[in-house]
C-alpha cells in the first residue's frame, strides 16, 4: 500500500493508465488541429474527436451530435446556465436552483440576477435533497430553467433527477443537471431523467483535467443555447476554441471505463467499501455522525463529523490520509461550506466535518488503514480538547 492513501476522489480522480496509454499519441506524432479539412493530420484528428465523441454520448444515453465539448464542468455550467437562461430571456426571467449546488452552478445564476434574472435558491431538506414537490412549488409561469445537480460533491446527496425532469418538462421549462460526481457511479440516461441540459467533467471519472462536456439535447421543443465564448465557430458555434484532442480521446476512453464499471459490478464494489468504512468507523469510533442521509448518497461519498475534533486539526494529524474537510475549502476562513451550512447542522459539527471520496483504485487494506488511523488520532485529539464537554450540542 502507497502513502499517503487517497480518500479524495471528489476533488478530482487519479488518472486511469489506460487513458493516459490512449492520450500519448495525440501528444505525440498525431498532433494535428481536428479542424484541419485540408491534410490528413486534420482528418485523422478529427476521426479520433468523433469517436470519442460516441464514447462520451454512449455513457449517458445521448447521441454523439448532443455532445459538445468544453474545458470542463465548470465552463458547461456556465454554457448551461448563462446560455440557456439568456437564450429564453424574451420567454421569462425566473431560474430555479438549490443552496447547494456547486459555484460553477450558483456564481452563473448570480450573474444572470445582475442581468435582471429572478433565481430562486431552494432549501434542501435534511438528507440534502430537493423534491420534486419543492419544485413544482417554485414554479412560475416566467419560470424558463431548473439546474440542480445528479450528486452532491461534498454530501453525495442525490436528487429525484427522473421526477424532477418530468415535472419540468410537462410546465415546458428547461432542465440542466451538474453531473460531475454522478457519472460513473449511476447509470444515466438522459431520455429517461428528462433532461435537456447535462454537465460532465472527465478529471472526475479518471480522465484528464481541462475537458468536460455539455450534453445539450437536440429535437423538439428546441433547446436554445447562446454561446458564451466567441471565435472559430468550433461546436456548432456553440463553443469557439481549437479542439483539445489528446484530451478529448482520454475523456472518451474515461467514459467507455466508467460504463465498463457500471456494467461489470465495480461500482458495486465501491459501494461495498464505502459501506465497510462507515460500518467499522462506527464500530471503532465513539461519538461519529453522518452529514446528510444515507439512503440517496452517491455510492463513493462518506462525510462524518467527530465529536470535539476540529477537521483541520484531525487531518494535520493524518498525513498519511488525503481526504478534505468541510470547511476552508474556498475561503481563507475556516467558515464551514455553503453545502454544510445549508443543511442546518450546528457549526461545531460542521467544523468536525470530513469527507471521504472513494474511487475505483481504493482497496480495502486503504479502507481498514483509514479506519485504524482514525482510530487512534480521534480519541487522541478529544483528549487534548479540554472544551470536548461543551463543543457538541445536546442531542
Ligand atoms: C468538480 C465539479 C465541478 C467543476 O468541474 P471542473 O471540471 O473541475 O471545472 C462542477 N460541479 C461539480 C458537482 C463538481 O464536482
Amino acid at each position: 500500500m502507497d502513502l499517503p492513501v487517497y480518500f479524495d476522489n471528489h476533488a478530482t480522480t487519479r488518472c486511469d493508465p489506460r487513458v493516459l496509454d490512449a492520450m500519448w499519441p495525440w501528444f505525440a506524432e498525431r498532433y494535428g488541429n481536428a479542424a484541419s479539412r485540408t491534410h490528413s493530420f486534420g482528418h485523422v484528428a478529427n476521426a479520433a474527436v468523433e469517436a470519442a465523441r460516441g464514447q462520451v454520448a454512449a455513457l449517458i444515453g445521448a447521441s454523439p451530435k448532443e455532445i459538445v465539448w468544453t474545458s470542463g464542468a465548470t465552463e458547461s455550467d456556465n454554457l448551461a446556465v448563462l446560455g440557456a437562461a439568456r437564450a429564453r430571456r424574451a420567454r421569462g426571467r425566473h431560474v430555479i436552483t438549490a443552496t447547494t449546488e456547486h459555484k460553477a452552478v450558483l456564481d452563473p445564476c448570480a450573474r444572470l440576477e445582475s442581468e435582471g434574472f429572478a433565481v430562486t435558491r431552494l432549501a434542501v431538506r435534511p438528507d440534502g435533497r430537493v423534491l420534486a414537490d419543492d419544485v413544482a412549488a417554485a414554479l412560475r409561469p416566467d419560470t424558463v430553467l431548473v439546474t440542480l445537480m445528479m450528486g452532491n460533491n461534498e454530501i453525495g446527496a442525490v436528487h429525484p433527477i427522473a421526477e424532477i425532469g418530468a415535472l419540468c418538462k410537462a410546465r415546458g421549462v428547461l432542465f440542466h443537471t451538474d453531473a460531475a460526481q454522478a457519472a460513473g457511479k449511476l447509470p444515466i440516461d438522459v431520455a429517461a431523467l428528462g433532461v435537456d441540459l447535462l454537465s460532465l467533467s472527465a478529471h472526475k471519472m479518471y480522465g484528464p483535467k481541462g475537458i468536460g462536456a455539455l450534453y445539450v439535447r437536440r429535437g423538439r421543443p428546441k433547446v436554445d443555447v447562446e454561446p458564451i465564448l466567441f471565435g472559430g465557430g468550433h461546436e456548432r458555434g456553440l463553443r469557439s476554441g481549437t479542439l483539445a484532442v489528446p484530451l478529448i480521446v482520454g475523456f472518451g476512453v474515461a467514459a467507455d471505463l466508467c460504463a465498463k464499471d457500471l456494467a461489470d459490478g465495480s461500482v458495486e464494489r465501491l459501494r461495498g467499501l464505502r459501506d465497510k468504512l462507515w460500518t467499522d468507523l462506527r464500530a471503532r469510533v465513539d461519538d461519529v455522525v453522518l452529514n446528510g442521509g444515507w439512503e440517496h448518497r452517491l455510492p463513493n461519498n462518506l462525510n462524518v463529523s467527530f465529536r470535539g475534533v476540529e477537521a483541520e486539526a484531525l487531518m494535520m494529524a493524518m498525513r498519511d490520509v488525503a481526504c478534505s474537510s468541510g470547511s476552508a475549502c474556498t475561503s481563507a476562513t475556516l467558515e464551514p461550506s455553503h453545502v454544510l451550512r445549508a443543511l442546518g447542522i450546528d457549526p461545531e459539527v460542521a467544523h468536525g466535518s470530513v469527507r471521504f471520496g472513494l474511487g475505483r483504485f481504493t482497496t480495502e487494506d486503504e479502507v481498514v488503514h483509514l479506519v485504524t488511523r482514525l482510530a487512534v488520532e480521534v480519541p487522541r485529539l478529544r483528549d487534548m480538547n479540554p472544551m470536548l464537554e461543551v463543543s457538541w450540542p445536546s442531542r
